[in-house]
């Protein structure tokens, strides 16, 4: 059966997979972004699907998507991502979160669509649990500069849970934990984008604070197998999504540089505000529930991750 989907954000390192998985299924995509980090280049590639339409939207904004026909989903990816952007304007951010979820829980109310969240592992804030599951609460600072991102995304899984309860909305809320791979950016900001172009370009990385802070690295299509199988799930309440291979970033670096066959030189840096030190999801609700796990190792990810950066390096210099 042919679904019609709203991708809020989509032109987005995984939105534009997203969006890229589902017009494979053969569904039909109306991808909504303003392209405040999301990639114009990553929309004319996904032109090429008959079922695919780009409207270039603020979801702040009261939501104007013409006569695009009666949606049955709505995934709400629509968000910067990495701290580098999420924290230049961080109100837009908190706007982003409680104002354009709002708006397109309004749309998925009006078509009786069913509607994802993509929240963040991040409204776990720096743990005081491991591995984090859905039942902790968290430990987030509401002033420090992750606030915007942490509190904007808290607020929005509290704006989804009300929708259904006072609205009967059929919702559903991924945790999304660090998720790398082809199409993210290069000046995204983030480790391994970091990390794999500074190798390189033959320039040293820069590793903040100790480098004893741990991440969990999940492979984009894995995390995007996990969406569409959330969205189609029976399960209405919040699950992580994510990979539970949990490495330091200083493992991190070796890890790369093993990978691209470079040797690895370390600049420290001062380490940042509010930097969870660790995170590792517990991930047996989604295999329990969705039957999914990530299943591409942190290598093999790496080495895909590091063959797109080469290319549209090349790319550049061409
Ligand atoms: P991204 O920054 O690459 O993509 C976000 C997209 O949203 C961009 O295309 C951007 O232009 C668009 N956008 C931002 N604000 C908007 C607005 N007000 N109106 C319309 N479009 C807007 O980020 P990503 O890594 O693809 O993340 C996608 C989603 O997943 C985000 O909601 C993010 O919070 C969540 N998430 C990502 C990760 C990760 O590791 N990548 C981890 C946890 C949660
Ligand atoms: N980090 C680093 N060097 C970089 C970029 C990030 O040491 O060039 C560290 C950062 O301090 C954090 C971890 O890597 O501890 C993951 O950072 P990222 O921004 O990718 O994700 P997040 O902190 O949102 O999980």
């Amino acid at each position: 059966m042919i679904v019609r989907i709203l991708v809020a954000g989509g032109a987005g390192f995984i939105g534009a997979t997203l969006c890229e998985h589902l017009l494979l299924r053969g569904h039909t995509v109306v991808c909504v972004d303003s392209l405040q980090t999301g990639s114009a280049l990553a929309i004319d590639q996904l032109r090429k699907f008959e079922g695919f339409s780009f409207i270039k939207q603020d979801i702040v904004q009261i939501l104007d998507i013409g006569a695009v026909g009666t949606l049955d989903q709505v995934y709400n990816l629509a968000c910067p991502a990495s701290p580098k952007h999420y924290q230049k304007d961080p109100i837009k951010t908190i706007e982003t979160n409680v104002i354009g979820t709002r708006n397109l829980l309004d749309l998925a109310l009006q078509n009786g669509a069913r509607f994802l969240l993509a929240s963040t592992s991040e409204i776990y804030g720096s743990p005081e649990r491991k591995p984090q599951r859905e039942d902790y609460w968290g430990n987030v600072n509401t002033t420090g500069p992750r606030a915007c991102y942490d509190e904007g995304k808290r607020c929005a899984e509290a704006l989804v849970t009300a929708y259904r309860s006072q609205h009967q909305t059929d919702t559903r809320i991924a945790r999304i934990f660090n998720t790398y791979g082809p199409g993210m950016q290069r000046d995204d900001g983030r480790v391994i984008s970091n990390f794999v172009t500074c190798l390189l370009d033959k320039k040293p990385i820069e590793i903040y604070g100790d480098g004893k802070q741990t991440r969990s690295f999940c492979y984009v299509d894995d995390m995007v197998g996990g969406l569409i199988a959330l969205m189609a799930s029976d399960c209405t309440t919040p699950v992580n999504l994510g990979s539970d291979h949990e490495v330091s970033i200083m493992e991190l670096a070796c890890i790369v540089g093993r990978v691209i066959g470079k040797s690895v030189e370390i600049t420290h840096c001062p380490a940042l505000i509010d930097d969870p030190r660790e995170r590792r999801p517990d991930l047996d609700k989604c295999r329990r529930v969705l039957g999914w796990q990530a299943i591409t190792s942190l290598e093999l990810g790496l080495r895909k991750t590091a063959a797109f950066f080469a290319k549209t390096q090349q790319a550049h210099v061409v």
